[in-house]
């Protein structure tokens, strides 16, 4: 096993060896420090890293692996910012756009939906990895399983515990029935 080619894109890597291998061959890259754009509404705090296997098949090759980075979040109790990890597990199965020894292109139509390499032979796994970044963002995100959220009186965290609030910070609408109660006590 031999690094990979590095390719054009930051998670695109050139094939063209793997494929004039026979089946069962296979590459592992190494995935460091990279950044994509994650899309709208999405952002990473940390870069995605990690490995990934390059499989040689009869069709053509099948990249697995497992990356890991994290999501810039917010607290969804606390409202704190958060960097939440998330790891990517990936497979995808690449056929060729190309004939290798003729350079024509292949017909598509049979399998329109299947990932192609490029019409350079590269493997480019930056749509595969944002789709599962988009996948892996949760919908109630916590900066703890058990954060305790905010105080509904006064809207400070609650991470310290119980906190008592002064009298004056009781609704003035309390504390007037509160002195005709005592009045009608008299
Ligand atoms: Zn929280
Ligand atoms: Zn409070």
């Amino acid at each position: 096993m031999t690094a990979g080619v590095p390719g054009d894109g930051p998670l695109a890597w050139n094939v063209a060896g793997l494929l004039a291998d026979d089946p069962g061959a296979d590459r592992v890259v190494q995935v460091d420090d990279v950044r994509i754009d994650v899309g709208e509404d999405l952002e990473l705090a940390a870069p995605i890293s990690g490995r990934i296997r390059l499989l040689r098949t009869n069709r053509g090759i099948v990249a697995t692996g497992t990356l890991s980075t994290a999501l810039a979040e917010q607290c969804s109790r606390c409202l704190r910012d958060i960097a939440l990890p998330v790891t990517l597990r990936i497979e995808e199965e690449y056929l060729p756009a190309l004939d290798l020894a003729s350079g024509r292109p292949l017909p598509t139509d049979d399998e329109p939906d299947v990932a192609r390499l490029t019409d350079h032979h590269e493997l480019d796994l930056e749509t595969p990895v944002r789709e599962a970044i988009q996948l892996a963002e949760p919908i109630a995100p916590l900066c703890r399983p058990d954060c305790p959220g905010l105080c509904v009186v006064c809207g400070e965290r609650l991470e310290d515990g119980v906190h008592d609030h002064p009298d004056d910070d009781i609704d003035p609408r309390l504390e007037a029935l509160r002195g005709f109660t005592a009045a009608g006590d008299g």
